[in-house]
């Protein structure tokens, strides 16, 4: 099984497609180190999501192999791929019940001391204040009643409370205003402290923290390297 800590991610010569579709994904390889962060770029519909979806191993390649810490994803079992990512997609999963439960998944394992010490981690202390009742405020199902950015710092504080050695996230486009967008730049910065990270970025300054920048034209690498910096 997977060691704990940052892990090592590997893709080589990867190709997939959906059902008989043409291939959404060509020959796509890279390597990261662990702790190292991979900025996924391209425009709307290039395979950014997808190629998430690969890592997360909700699909298989159609050929090529994925490895984490030098182990194809094929050998490991699925509870032990899911449980060392953290993954934050384009369409956060929220439910209907209170901010503890979306944040614990339900578990009466995880103590509000753990959860309140994530949320000052994430500088949402004061936020929480501002919520008629705490962490027993509910929230609709798909977050209905939170913003999008605070849906997002919602997912990142999931994220915390898992400790997972790869975070994988599938930045939203949506516009945030100026005091989240600061939330959840800060957020980031810890989240990849002591992480690998794979980052689809819509905006710029996601991309700084990068070590190396992959940009994709319709399932292909169009540049792959070291992020330059400016
Ligand atoms: P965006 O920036 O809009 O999020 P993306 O880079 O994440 O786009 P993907 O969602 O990976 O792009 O989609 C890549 C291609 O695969 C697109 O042509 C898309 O239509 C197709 N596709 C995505 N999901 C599915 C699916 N579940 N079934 C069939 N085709 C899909
Ligand atoms: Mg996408």
């Amino acid at each position: 099984s997977l060691p704990a800590g940052p892990l090592s991610v590997t893709m080589q010569h990867v190709s997939f497609r959906y059902e008989v579709q043409e291939p959404v994904l060509h020959d796509i390889s890279f390597s990261l180190a662990p702790g190292q962060v991979l900025g996924l770029l391209g425009r709307t519909g290039s395979g950014k999501s997808t190629l998430a979806r690969l890592l997360f191993r909700l699909y298989d390649p159609i050929s090529g192999s994925i490895q984490f810490a030098d182990t194809d994803l094929r050998t490991l079992a699925l509870d032990d791929i899911r449980s060392h990512i953290g993954m934050v997609t384009q369409d956060i999963q929220l439910f209907q019940a209170s901010i503890r439960d979306n944040l614990t998944f339900f578990s009466p394992q995880v103590s509000d001391e753990q959860i309140m010490q994530v949320l000052t981690t994430l500088k949402l202390r004061t936020w929480l204040a501002s919520l008629p009742n705490g962490l027993d405020t509910m929230i609709g199902a798909n977050g209905q009643g939170l913003s999008a950015g605070e849906s997002q710092l919602l997912a990142f504080a999931r994220v915390f409370l898992k400790d997972p050695g790869l975070v994988v996230l599938d930045e939203a486009s949506s516009r945030l205003d100026p005091a989240t967008e600061a939330l959840l730049e800060q957020a980031l910065d810890q989240l990849l402290a002591q992480r690998t990270g794979i980052i689809i970025a819509h905006r710029l300054q996601t991309v700084q923290r990068a070590n190396f920048i992959l940009l994709l034209d319709q399932g292909n690498i169009i540049e792959y390297g070291p992020r330059l910096s400016l």
